[in-house]
């Protein structure tokens, strides 16, 4: 800027001069900075019209809750579906490994809770998670089916009380329509013992695989009446159909394949026999499947199988070595969550695997205890 003021010499120009100074100094500041805001507004309004995409994932934590269920689903945009609560008892140790994974997702507070059914591996947990936590919605397929059954009854009593206790906000799962969650599509495939009478989007190709599946008779427990869903996420696709059982599989899978392909398999049932049917398996050909098995509860050797055989497998992780899979049906080491004799009931071990799904597929999954993390590339 000196060179706007050279050409006064004396005392009361030099005074001019610098009332001269001082005033083109502000005006080209004052246009400079103009110049500048309008840009940024341009750029800011350039941004909005073409974003530049950087997308979040979708993280999923499987928690060990020795043999029971546990998924808690965190949006992008920070929502968050906790699947199931684990058991009651052992001094709360469900609900405590829950919100280690709560609170490490930076949450602090459930917006939906939903209840696949009412085996008590699954409500259990719901006292003593509420005394930690505040859920805002709970979801859930209406009452107990199976009321001959003195501990599922019990268990399902627990949690009217709490419904009751917290006035809280209930919504009843029907197979077709959604959870309310922003960014991603959430659809209710099974519930109450219903599933959906026609295919998802894409879906809805017969299914080879149905030809040589045996059927198996009608389920009679709540496992059967699991609420379950498609979370599909662009191109991303995830199942997870709580304790959903082989008969309602062939419902969902037969004669055509009403889900369609998946890229994430929470494999149903802790990976127990009564399902896992190779008609359902092979018709969704997940790329990684995850197992809610306890050392002592699931990972039976057919649904582990049929999975590790099924078309586009590329890993199946167990969040416990099984016990009944034994030396030929447990996967490396480096895909098991908690090895041989890792029951701990103090709450102090329970380690967990962690996914991270992309809009395109890729996929990340992270074992707690190896602190590794394997990376799935989005499919070509
Ligand atoms: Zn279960």
């Amino acid at each position: 800027m000196d060179h706007l003021c050279q050409s006064y010499p004396s005392r009361a120009s030099r005074r001019r001069r610098d009332v001269f100074c001082f005033a083109a100094c502000a005006a080209f500041l004052w246009m400079s900075a103009s110049a500048a805001l309008a840009q940024a507004q341009n750029a800011g309004a350039n941004f909005r019209k073409h974003p530049v995409t950087f997308a979040k994932p979708l993280t999923v934590y499987f928690v060990d809750v020795e043999g029971g269920q546990s998924t808690l689903f965190v949006t992008p945009s920070h929502q968050s579906l906790l699947v199931d609560t684990g058991w009651p008892d052992n001094d709360g140790r469900d609900a405590n490994r829950i919100l280690q994974v709560v609170k490490q997702a930076g949450l602090d507070h459930i917006d939906y809770l939903l209840i696949t059914h009412f085996h008590v591996d699954h409500v259990g947990g719901v006292p003593n998670l509420v005394k930690k936590m505040h859920i805002k919605t709970f979801i859930d397929h209406g009452p107990n089916r199976e009321t001959t059954e003195s501990a599922t009854e019990q268990g399902f009593e627990r949690y009217q009380t709490v419904l009751a206790q917290l006035h809280a906000k209930h919504i009843l799962a029907k197979p077709g329509e959604t959870i309310p969650l922003t960014g991603l599509t959430t659809t209710i495939v099974s519930a109450d013992g219903d599933t959906i009478d026609t295919a998802l989007p894409g879906a809805g190709e017969p299914n080879p695989y149905c030809k040589n599946c045996p059927t198996r008779p009608p389920d009679k427990t709540e496992n059967g009446r699991s609420v379950g869903f498609v979370m599909q996420y662009g191109k991303m696709r995830l199942v997870d159909l709580g304790d959903l059982t082989w008969d309602k599989e062939m419902h969902l899978m037969c004669p055509v394949n009403k889900l369609g392909e998946m890229d994430v398999y929470v494999v149903s049932h802790h990976g127990w026999y009564p399902s896992s049917s190779p008609a359902f398996v092979d018709g969704i050909a997940p790329r990684v499947a995850i197992m809610d098995n306890g050392e002592k509860k699931g990972g039976s050797p057919g649904p582990w199988e049929t999975i590790e055989k099924s078309p586009r497998i590329k890993n199946l992780w167990q969040l416990h070595y099984s016990a009944e899979g034994g030396a030929q049906h447990n996967v490396a080491a480096p895909y098991i969550a908690n090895l041989q004799g890792a029951n701990v009931k103090d709450g102090s071990d329970g380690h967990y695997i962690r996914l991270l799904a992309y809009p395109n597929g890729k996929l990340v999954v992270f074992n707690s205890r190896t602190q590794q993390s394997k990376t799935y590339p989005a499919p070509q």
